[in-house]
């Protein structure tokens, strides 16, 4: 039998959901050069503007000077080098746990964290807008998977209940949503695991840097470190690098290093990646993280974001696949780079445009922004009515 991958590729464009890659021709920030072209960025989430900033490029460059380009093997082979250690004890720090491991990604801590803690005969209990990460690592484990809908508190406390009885429970969210940029009831949920036993992992992706006392999350915004068990985050948004880290008690960590196989069978981040994250930490923990902080919320002030607005996540719910997209390529012509966010990323129907803010942005880009997004909507809902449809997708 042949393999008909044309066929599946065909499929998916006939269906407005074939996904092509884009190559920037210049640097990321907050302007970048695509076909030729300078168009402002709305959507990369560096959201305080640290990828391209001068000090973080500098520690990078001074950490491979000192500690070399790559490497060489796995952590637990020859590969762990001093900025690993004052890495995990940095971020140990700044999340206020006993201990912390660096991964080479977010999607990494995921799927060495979750099956190395729980398995067959333990439950998972996920909100349905989790991160693709986490439902796959989910399925990895061979523990049983629960889904409530999204900060559902009374499904949550259902599934709570009639999983009493496991020998684990974990229950699995994220401080901010991916895709809709909106917060985990993290308080109520935190009452609730507690009251059942059961334990909880937080994925802080969208939240460090950008939420709390010196962007140490949401868990920190609301005085709920102590009671959060699994700390999760990645070093790839706010924090300007790549990488990803849990932070735990010490006696989960060193499972951890034993378990793991996304940490054990995986060669260790360049120590200068390391040595640049140390640097990445100090500036968002000080007068520079603050500063940049306060721009950003000066920046979703300017797009008309109600101050209760969390995140510098600002979906724009279109809901028809190809309307998206045409209204994503609109904008492009305008000088506008803000990709369609499609299913199975998000639900069938709910297309989106993704936008984001970063700290680095221009009070006359946001305010351009504003006035072409009002008018590319407004000339495609007169076009076209909207067909919406329903099935469920998958958060990336
Ligand atoms: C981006 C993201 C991840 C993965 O992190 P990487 O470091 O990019 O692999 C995990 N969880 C959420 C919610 C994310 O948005």
């Amino acid at each position: 039998m042949p393999w008909s991958l044309t066929d599946e590729l065909n499929d998916l464009e006939a269906r407005g959901l074939r996904r092509r890659l884009r190559t920037l021709e210049s640097a990321q920030g907050t302007l970048v050069q695509i076909n030729g072209r300078e168009v402002v960025n709305f959507s990369s989430n560096d959201y305080l503007g640290l990828a391209g900033c001068a000090e973080l490029k500098a520690a990078f460059v001074e950490g491979i000077g000192l500690h070399g380009a790559g490497s060489g093997a796995s952590r637990l082979v020859c590969g762990g080098l001093e900025p690993h250690r004052r890495l995990e004890e940095a971020l140990a720090a700044f999340k206020g746990t006993e201990a912390a491991l660096a991964f080479s990604s977010g999607f990494a801590v995921a799927l060495g964290t979750i099956p190395s803690l729980v398995g067959a005969g333990d439950v998972i209990i996920l909100d349905k807008l989790c991160h693709a990460s986490l439902v796959d690592a989910a399925k990895m484990s061979g523990a049983a998977i629960r889904v409530f809908p999204h900060n559902h508190l009374g499904k949550l406390e259902k599934l709570l209940a009639s999983n009493a009885t496991a020998r684990r429970v974990l229950v699995v969210t994220e401080s901010i949503f991916s895709m809709d940029g909106d917060a985990a009831a993290l308080t109520e949920i935190v009452e609730l695991k507690d009251r059942f036993g059961a334990w909880l992992m937080l994925d802080e992706a969208h939240a460090v840097g950008v939420l709390g006392p010196q962007g140490r999350g949401l868990a920190a915004a609301l005085g709920l470190e102590r009671r959060v068990e699994l700390q999760m985050g990645t070093l790839s948004k706010a924090l300007g690098l790549s990488g990803g880290y849990l932070a735990a008690s010490r006696v989960v960590i060193d499972v951890l290093i034993n378990k793991a196989r996304s940490f054990i069978y995986s060669t260790a981040p360049p120590p200068g990646l390391a040595h640049a994250a140390c640097e990445a930490l100090r500036l968002i923990q000080g007068a520079e993280g603050d500063r940049r902080r306060s721009r950003l919320r000066e920046n979703l002030a300017l797009l008309g974001a109600a101050a209760a607005v969390q995140s510098a996540i600002l979906p724009v719910i279109v809901g028809n696949e190809e309307r998206a997209m045409e209204l994503s390529a609109r904008l492009l012509e305008l000088g506008f780079l803000i990709p369609a966010i499609r299913y199975p990323t998000v639900a069938r129907g709910t297309a989106r445009l993704r936008l984001t803010l970063s700290a680095g942005h221009e009070a006359r880009q946001i305010e351009a922004l504003a006035v072409h997004l009002r008018g590319a909507v407004a000339e495609l809902a007169a076009e076209q009515p909207a067909p919406p449809a329903a099935e469920p997708g998958e958060a990336v």
